[in-house]
């Protein structure tokens, strides 16, 4: 390699310079269930407890050894890695796998079809395509249903079955044609006019303020973070943000926003005209925990919400369990708690056991277009090594009657019950301990204000939760950020491996962080 080349760094060097700013930017050479290790200057290892847990992807931990082994087991086998194209019995199987638990968990019984990818957001967007592939084509049957009734209107009023009242004018705030005109192609001209914007509309998202679906050119208009969405809004899809709860505001939003379609019928001898929902809603997509929204879970309220908003406009609702879901919370859906159904779920991050790029999106049956088939895939997607990977996923987290779901309930309860203990010691520098299961963010108060200088400034920029993640790796050896949208909040999503003893060692270094705030001395921060 050209040495010059080598010297110089092209690899998001900024990102890594920010890094850099709070003692972040430090390579591992090595993970093994909850500890990812560095090199020390003398060349030896340096455990550092990973409470950061690959941001939610590592619930079996830094290479879990029946999962390593299962993938050197396909390797050695040579398993067909590129075969596309071809039968995936493997795919069905987890499909097959991913449907029994979901039915387990939600109480139903209809299949949902399975599309496979590589990446939540990529995932993400194969729901939001898929969702727009049915409402497209559910509008495009409505319209062809409407022309064919438009067309009956004109037989029966040129046999003479059936005339055009004036109250259809009326209806339609139109006048009547003068003597002589044809009234049919008058009141067929207002329809066409009436449901002509509707029907060329371009869709409507809606999704959860604080919310976060990924960062690609679509999901990122339907994730809330404006520094991650604005440069982009030209790209992408319209997306309103709501507060979760505000069942008055989904209530206005689908007045506001909703609009019908009226087909021309023949009635006891006359036309008639039929209103149909414009499909204007194309998804909305919220996820059952805010991950980088600051781990905020979606109340009871929030979820009828969102149910009574579907039952009104038909918008179909995409779950994201990218992050929550996998068994973090003690189940694979976070959603199956809240009595949330999706017509669509999105799974990533932990399918692919810590070492597979997997994802998968879920469609409901009663929406499923089996031409999506056809014009969505990815040469990477579906691929033997992700599939198996994901069966093993499946097999550890169901064995022995789902103990590792209990268990990540078990450990989530432990570390809470920790990270409370610590809120509680520090009320003047703790807000709030919030989550489920092993997605647990630990909320700061505000530091905006505080007098020392390298904190408030830190507060200021948003830094903060980063400055202290730098404290607690170099003090503590332990690794945990903020949440990417929720700065003042740092997250805690380790495997369910977690020990006792790993629980005490983040309250000795949590403790001291706290401590090191209420005591405005920033002078104590270690960032080396
Ligand atoms: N949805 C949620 C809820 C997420 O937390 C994330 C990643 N943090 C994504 C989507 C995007 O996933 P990926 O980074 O794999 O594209």
């Amino acid at each position: 390699m050209n040495s010059d080349y080598a010297a110089t760094e092209l690899a998001e060097p900024n990102l890594r310079a920010l890094l850099g700013t709070a003692g972040l930017d430090v390579e591992y050479v090595r993970g093994e269930g909850n500890t990812l290790f560095r090199l020390g200057a003398d060349g030896q290892e340096i455990p550092v407890l990973d409470f950061a847990g690959g941001y939610g992807s590592l619930l079996f931990g830094h290479s879990h050894p029946e999962i390593i082994a299962r993938a050197r087991q396909l390797l050695d086998e040579g398993t067909p890695v590129h075969a596309q194209f071809s039968s995936h019995p493997y795919a069905n199987r987890l499909a097959a796998e991913l449907n029994r638990i979901v039915h387990r968990e939600t109480g139903t019984t209809e299949p949902y079809y399975a599309t496979f990818a590589n990446s939540g957001a990529e995932a993400i967007e194969a729901a939001v395509k898929h969702a727009e592939l049915d409402r497209v084509l559910r509008l495009g049957e409505l319209l062809e249903r409407i022309a064919a009734g438009a067309e009956r209107a004109r037989e029966a009023v040129a046999d003479g079955s059936a005339v055009v009242p004036d109250s259809l004018f009326t209806r339609l705030r139109t006048e009547p044609p003068a003597a002589g005109q044809d009234r049919t192609e008058a009141v067929l001209a207002a329809v066409a006019a009436h449901n002509a914007e509707p029907g060329s509309r371009p869709p409507l998202f809606l999704a959860l303020e604080g919310g976060f679906h990924g960062k690609l050119m679509g999901s990122v208009q339907l994730t809330h973070n404006p520094g991650y969405r604005e440069p982009f809004d030209a790209l992408g899809v319209r997306t309103r943000f709501v507060p979760e709860g505000r069942a008055d505001l989904l209530k206005e939003i689908a007045a506001e926003e909703g609009a019908t379609l009226l087909e021309p019928v023949v009635e006891d001898g006359e036309i008639r005209l039929a209103e149909h929902r414009a499909p204007v809603f194309c998804a909305f997509l919220l996820e059952p925990i805010q991950g980088e929204g600051g781990i905020r879970p979606l109340t009871q309220e929030g979820a009828r919400a969102v149910d009574e908003f579907r039952a009104a406009t038909g918008c179909p609702v995409v779950v994201d369990e990218v992050q929550s879901g996998m068994g973090r919370t003690g189940a694979l859906l976070a959603s199956a708690a809240l009595g949330l159904r999706g017509d669509y779920y999105v799974l990533a991050k932990s399918l692919g056991g810590g070492i597979a790029k997997a994802s998968v999106m879920l469609v409901h049956e009663s929406c499923y277009r089996p031409q999506f088939e056809l014009v969505h895939s990815s040469t990477f997607a579906k691929d033997s090594f992700s599939c198996h990977i994901a069966l093993k996923v499946l097999e550890l987290l169901e064995a022995d009657g789902g103990s590792a779901y209990r268990r990540a309930a078990e450990r989530g309860e432990a570390l809470k019950a920790m990270l409370d203990r610590v809120r509680l010691a520090f009320p003047t520098v703790a807000a709030e301990v919030r989550g489920r299961g092993l997605m647990l963010g630990f909320e700061f108060r505000d530091q905006s204000d505080s007098p020392d200088q390298v904190l408030g400034e830190a507060a200021r920029t948003g830094m903060i939760g980063y400055v202290l993640a730098g404290h607690l790796l170099h003090a503590h050896r332990i690794r945990t950020f903020p949440t990417a949208s929720a700065p003042h909040t740092l997250r805690f999503e380790p495997s369910l491996l977690l020990t006792d003893e790993e629980i005490g060692r983040l309250e000795t270094a949590l403790t001291d962080v706290c401590a090191l705030v209420r005591d405005r001395a920033s002078d104590r921060l270690v960032t080396s």
